[in-house]
């Protein structure tokens, strides 16, 4: 059986760009795959169930809570937001790679459970460049805008737990740190230990 595949996980502020880097970085690297996340919150528009998140109601949540589906979960914005296990474990299995687009709070449960996940925050340049870029999404209203903001401060001082920090300041630069931050942990010895011992094995 070949290695198991990697967990990467990335967070940052909302309007820190982490989607669209995201997005590039699958677009760029093969064998990675995003896990699709469950969540109570109501669908934005163009948003589709199963391709941007697993829309639930509270109840279907909850359930899922006490079943143990979920790698992780937490609530964020008052709305609950949990990763689906088995999606992940199975492409784990595989030796395929999976990144996990999640908050904070999700993130330090995951590294309490599987420490030799990739943890990287994608950080604003500064927070007023945040809010910008907030305001321009178009998609919050102005409460929403202000929670944003204010819990932006929260997660930004959660950053000193994570392995890797990228300053999304110009995205091409940001995509090409997050691609060489990906394709370096794949070539750590100790993730290609049965590889190598394989060659070794061999004459
Ligand atoms: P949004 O509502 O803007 O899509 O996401 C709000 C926040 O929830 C973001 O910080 C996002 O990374 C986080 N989030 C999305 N999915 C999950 C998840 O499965 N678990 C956790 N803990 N956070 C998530």
């Amino acid at each position: 059986m070949g290695e198991k595949g990697m967990l990467i996980v990335v967070s940052g502020p909302s309007g820190a760009g982490k989607g669209t880097l995201c997005n590039i970085l699958l677009n760029r690297v093969e064998n990675l795959f995003l896990s699709i996340s469950a969540t109570t919150r109501s669908p934005r528009a163009q948003e589709i169930h199963g391709e941007s998140y697993f829309f639930l109601d509270k109840n279907d949540f909850e359930n899922k809570i006490k079943n143990g589906d979920f790698l992780e979960w937490a609530k964020v914005y008052n709305n609950y937001y949990g990763t689906p296990k088995e999606f992940v474990n199975n492409m784990l299995n595989e030796g395929k790679d999976v990144i996990l687009e999640i908050d904070t709070q999700g993130a330090a449960q995951v590294k309490r459970n599987c420490p030799a996940g990739v943890f990287i925050f994608i950080s604003p340049p500064d927070i007023q460049e945040l809010k910008k870029r907030i305001v321009k999404r178009g998609s919050e209203t102005q409460d929403s805008i202000d929670l944003r903001v204010k819990r932006a401060r929260d997660e930004l001082k959660a950053s000193l737990d994570y392995d890797y920090v990228v300053f999304n300041d110009d995205l091409d630069k940001a995509a090409l740190k997050i691609q060489s931050i990906v394709l370096s942990e794949r070539c750590k010895v100790s993730r290609n230990k049965k590889i190598l011992q394989a060659i070794l094995g061999g004459n």
